[in-house]
């Protein structure tokens, strides 16, 4: 079974200030996890300031987005080799919110998966289908054409250091949650398709999240499925109790 990841993505939120004492509250409340992992994810210009504070501790740093090229005339990016030296080890790549508000495609994601992975950072893909195609029953596919083609330009080694994360749009910052049975549904699809592309053993290692309304009251039921990894959190990553509820969720 591969350690569970429970990830927070803090969004267009906190300032540096007040992401910093975010962070701090948390790193407390998980000093004593042992068989877990758990991310948190600030806006860029929070990144130094929460990296000081989760130094030593038992949470790791990631970035929200990253650009594909290293260096060079790309005003307003930033690279790969720079969340590094700002002490990332995670990156969420391919966000439903970017994917709807700012252009990103799969041949972007494709681009920006290959370069984390160059940096040495791990990649945090996210995929999930909209209500609309839910409804038109095109989820597996919706969900396996985001993964196929956002892993085009990795190396094979590469696949081994991915995250996947199944967010259905529909579940995001609205209340509703997937159910068990509709997570763990699309989560084995996704572990057909990663052991189609690498040795099924390495598949089973890889950790697939599961995104969209996660809350203190649904976590341990999700976290019961086979198929679920861990999770990716927003609204409930802003909220210490809450999260560190998470993180705590009770293994069935
Ligand atoms: C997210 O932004 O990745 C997310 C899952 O948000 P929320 O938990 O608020 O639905």
């Amino acid at each position: 079974m591969p350690k569970p990841l429970l990830a927070g993505n803090w969004k267009l939120h906190c300032l540096s200030a007040e992401a910093a004492a975010l962070a701090g509250e948390i790193a407390k409340g998980c000093e004593d996890l042992q068989d877990r992992q758990v991310m948190v994810a600030p806006t860029f210009t929070s990144l130094a300031a929460v990296a000081g504070v989760l130094r030593g501790s038992k949470v790791a740093l990631g970035a929200q987005d990253v650009y594909w090229e290293d260096t060079g005339a790309f005003t307003g990016e930033v690279s790969a080799p720079m969340l590094v030296d700002a002490g990332c080890s995670f990156v969420i790549v391919g966000h439903s919110e970017r994917r709807e508000y700012f252009e990103e495609t799969d041949y972007t994601v494709a681009k920006k998966i290959a370069a984390s992975y160059r940096s040495g950072l791990s990649q945090i893909l996210c995929v999930g289908e909209t209500l609309d195609q839910r409804e038109a029953g095109e989820t597996m596919k919706v969900i396996e054409k985001q993964l196929r083609h956002g892993i085009v330009e990795l190396p094979a080694p590469g696949l081994e250091s991915l995250v996947v994360a199944y967010e259905p749009v529909w579940a995001i910052g609205t209340g509703r949650t997937a159910t068990p049975e509709q997570a763990e549904e699309v989560h084995a699809r996704l572990r057909e398709i990663l052991c189609t592309l690498m040795d099924p053993d390495k598949a089973d290692a890889v950790r697939i999240l599961y995104g969209g309304s996660v809350k203190p009251d649904n976590v341990d039921e999700l976290m019961a499925c086979p198929n679920v990894n861990g999770a990716l959190v927003g609204g409930a990553s802003l909220k210490p109790d809450d999260f560190l509820r998470i993180v705590h969720y009770e293994e069935s």
